[in-house]
């Protein structure tokens, strides 16, 4: 616990997006999009928040 809160690069990386969820689906086109656009930076910020994303009922 704690852990991945120092490793945020990691964490982004290994973010998934959560079936069923509009946030994340949201996130993950938008992720997509910066890509195309070469905005790795736009893109990165995107995976981020999917990891931040919070799910009730889910660890
Ligand atoms: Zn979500």
């Amino acid at each position: 616990m704690g852990r991945s809160m120092t490793r945020p690069q990691q964490t982004a990386q290994t973010a998934q997006p959560v079936p069923g969820c509009d946030v994340c689906a949201a996130l993950v086109r938008q992720r997509e999009e910066a890509r195309r656009r070469g905005d790795y930076s736009q893109a990165v910020d995107c995976t981020v928040e999917i990891s931040r994303h919070p799910h009730k009922g889910r660890k």
